[in-house]
């Protein structure tokens, strides 16, 4: 008998995004009819303008974006030059959803003063969302060149490497070309799929509870992802879940280190093997910490995690160049809730149609 051959066909993506709040050390106080502001005498617009500032990122780390947009943009109203203001602005406006706002705010606060290191890494990390491959990568390049000793230097350097890489994909691949599914984007590299009769596919679930800052009911919110992709794909891909590693046919695991992907930059990693007749194992290793502080790995950020990397194991090896989609290479900076969309449903049955 000869012993399929199985080889490792993708690693899973989803790339992190880097997004940090411009901490304002403003100190600021007024005497009699004087401002200060870092000790500098400044107008009373400024002085009040650096008040509503400090008021707005508080709001911001309660992840109360929206009380955070109003005060900052009554700071912006009275001080307009004042790029911290603007710079939190846009993070406030990215965290409500409004991206193409939030990056206006941020390309502002970069010009109005380059030295702030944190604009130009969440700019990045915006153009990143909106799938401005070729900007994320500038942007992010210029950070690393002007502060090569920033503690996120090397971890928005593997960043560049993702983004390269999806770079020579997209030049690769004439996206856009179905507005009904996204069949060819993610078959770019060739296609995989797990035979009919493998159906229903076994997957088994590690316990997650001995991994540092594993979310309880993490599992349940995988299994419902799962059933998810196979209602979606109506029933065209199955699944059944066991509590046995052994002869199961995927595998999802937990960790808390992102130093055992293969780049450091990512939020899961799915790896895939195929024999003769198609896909014959699938593994899916998730993380349990956020890759950026600024970013708490949420339910709904857990959620959109399983969806993209079940993509993945189910065969989809590529990504897609639109944020709407699973399989967008890229996380979302908004915090909201997915479900998978008529687009996603419809390349995973012409997956398993398809002759
Ligand atoms: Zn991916």
């Amino acid at each position: 008998m000869v012993k399929a051959k199985s080889f490792l066909l993708a690693t899973g993506l989803l790339l992190s995004l880097t997004l940090t709040l411009g901490e304002p050390s403003l100190p600021s106080f007024a005497e009699g009819e004087q401002y200060f502001l870092n000790n500098k005498v400044v107008s009373k617009e400024q002085y009040q303008a650096a008040i509503l500032l400090q008021e707005g990122v508080k709001f911001l780390h309660a992840n109360n974006n929206r009380d955070a947009v109003i005060k900052l943009k009554q700071a912006a109203d009275l001080a307009p030059g004042f790029a911290e203001v603007h710079h939190n602005l846009g993070i406030a406006l990215a965290k409500t959803g409004q991206v193409k706002e939030a990056i206006s705010e941020l390309e502002l606060a970069r010009n109005l003063n380059p030295n702030l290191d944190s604009s130009w890494m969440s700019l990045g990390g915006l153009y990143q969302t909106e799938g401005r491959i070729q900007d994320a990568i500038t942007t992010y390049g210029e950070f690393v060149k002007r502060f090569p000793n920033h503690k996120d230097a090397r971890k928005v350097s593997e960043l560049i490497l993702g983004l390269q890489k999806e770079a020579s994909r997209e030049s690769r691949v004439q996206s856009g070309g179905s507005l009904q599914d996204y069949y060819a984007e993610v078959t770019a590299h060739g296609r995989a799929r797990w035979p009919s009769n493998k159906m229903p596919l076994k997957v088994f679930i590690a316990q997650g509870k001995s991994t540092p800052n594993f979310k309880p009911g993490s599992e349940d919110l995988l299994k419902q992802s799962f059933v998810d992709w196979q209602n979606a794909s109506k029933g065209a891909v199955s699944f059944e879940f066991v509590d046995s590693e052994k002869n199961s046919d995927i595998q999802c695991t937990w960790t808390n280190d992102s130093s055992k992907f293969k780049n450091a930059a990512e939020a899961g990693e799915t790896q895939l093997f195929s024999g003769k007749n198609g896909l014959v194992k699938g593994s899916i290793a998730f993380l349990t910490v956020p890759l950026m502080p600024d970013m708490p790995l949420t339910q709904n950020r857990l959620r959109l995690i399983f969806l993209h990397e079940i993509g993945h194991v189910i065969g989809m090896a590529g990504h897609t160049n639109n944020p709407k989609d699973a399989m967008f290479f890229s996380i979302d900076v908004a915090d909201n809730w997915r479900d998978l969309t008529e687009r996603d449903a419809a390349t995973a049955i012409r997956l398993y149609l398809e002759p």
